[in-house]
């Protein structure tokens, strides 16, 4: 069947008539007939669907993660990336998401990437979570690393994600330069990403080191220009997720339990991160502190030529209320990092496509890509307000809104 989106006004490329076939762009140009025709003339702008690269899904809630894959379509976000499976069950999460996404494999839901579990530091910073439930692979030697790598690319899931920190109470190790590189050489070898979760400064000359080629957030304390430059000369990208360091912090699964805001072992308490002796480097209690921080870095690395893309680190739709939708603040605020508008929206397709290894067939309106096409009727300026009203939503050409 064809389908034909007359007199798009292309963001950032002129008008034209959009040809899809069979879920595909099968020619921009000018055309007169299809089997269905969507004039879309009285829309100000047509871009690519949206991706948000750096989100979670929680296996426990799959009635949470349908509903929210289906929010996100109709907002235009219609490719998301899972960046670590957390769960409230005993069971093996990757393998229960893995089978639960073919059930929803269909336009109605954005598409979900996804790394299944962390692959993690011994009962480091995502292996086990407080009340002992398994949210990662716990790596005791380089070759862990590996094989839970191979695992996890085996089962189906489409990259990896590691992490490095000390932990919520401060105290945990932070995984080793040798288990990173094995982790890092091992995903490289399996042709898919391989991003790892970093918040402290002191912790990104390891991961330069250890050859990871791409960052899960900024750190919220300042990046040396140094380090910033080894970064965009070793071609590391980076999902700040700007708009989650003042987020409201999602739930904890059920049982779970954590330490306090200011009180032992909690963020700003004795022991814990920003605390007395918790040993890390400070997370502020200033949020906005810490939000400027991190906006600077991104700024200066972007200024270095380093390349970033869209994600929100949004967990579960119920408690926070960016998820599942246009993610707008982080727009805003890459655009205050210096980006201009066509880079903000760079960053919110193509880059985030080029991040998760699918830029051939997703992030832009070309021949030969998915049809994932969004229109909005006001012009996008530095507001970004217009992309919270997706009016026209095509994904994997088939339209699901429509005024
Ligand atoms: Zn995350």
């Amino acid at each position: 069947m064809k389908i034909l989106l007359k007199n798009a006004k292309i963001y950032g490329a002129g008008q034209a008539d959009i040809l899809v076939e069979d879920g595909l762009i099968t020619g921009i140009g000018s055309y007169d007939t299809a089997d269905e025709v969507h004039d879309l003339s009285a829309y100000a702008a047509v871009l690519p669907g949206f991706f948000d690269a750096h989100m979670h899904i929680v296996t426990g809630d799959i009635e949470f993660n349908d509903r929210a894959l289906r929010a996100w379509a109709q907002a235009g976000v219609t490719s998301v990336r899972d960046m670590g499976i957390g769960t409230d069950k005993p069971t093996h999460p990757t393998q229960d998401f893995l089978a639960y996404r073919e059930t929803i494999e269909n336009p109605e839901c954005a598409h979900c990437y996804t790394c299944g579990r962390f692959v993690a530091q011994y009962h480091g910073l995502n292996h086990v979570m407080s009340d002992g439930a398994e949210t990662g692979y716990g790596c005791k030697t380089p070759q862990d690393g590996a094989d839970a790598v191979n695992e996890l690319i085996d089962m189906g899931c489409d990259g990896i994600k590691t992490s490095i920190g000390r932990g919520m109470n401060g105290k945990q190790v932070p995984i080793e330069e040798e288990k990173l590189r094995a982790i890092a050489e091992a995903a490289k070898a399996r042709g898919v990403w391989c991003s790892a979760h970093v918040l402290d400064a002191e912790f990104v000359k390891t991961l330069l080191d250890a050859g990871i080629p791409e960052f899960a957030h900024m750190p919220t304390d300042r990046v040396s220009d140094e380090d910033l430059q080894r970064m965009v000369d070793q071609g590391v990208t980076c999902t700040p997720t700007l708009c989650s360091i003042q987020a409201p912090p999602p739930p904890m699964p059920a049982g779970a339990k954590m330490p306090k805001m200011g009180g032992p072992g909690g963020p700003g308490g004795p022991g814990g991160p920003g605390g007395p002796d918790g040993g890390m480097p400070p997370m502020m209690a200033n949020k906005q502190e810490q939000e400027d921080i991190c906006v600077d870095n991104v700024a200066r690395f972007h200024k270095l030529g380093g390349m970033v893309a869209v994600g929100t680190d949004t967990m579960r739709m119920e408690s926070q209320p960016h998820v599942a939708r246009m993610p707008v603040d982080e727009l805003k605020l890459l655009y205050k990092a210096g980006l201009s508008i066509d880079e903000v929206i760079a960053a919110g397709t193509i880059n985030a496509a080029k991040l998760c290894k699918v830029d051939g067939e997703l992030g832009s309106i070309e021949v030969g890509k998915k049809a994932n096409i969004i229109a909005v009727k006001n012009p996008v300026d530095e507001s970004f307000e217009a992309l919270s009203h997706v009016e026209f939503v095509m994904n994997r050409g088939k339209v699901i809104r429509e005024l």
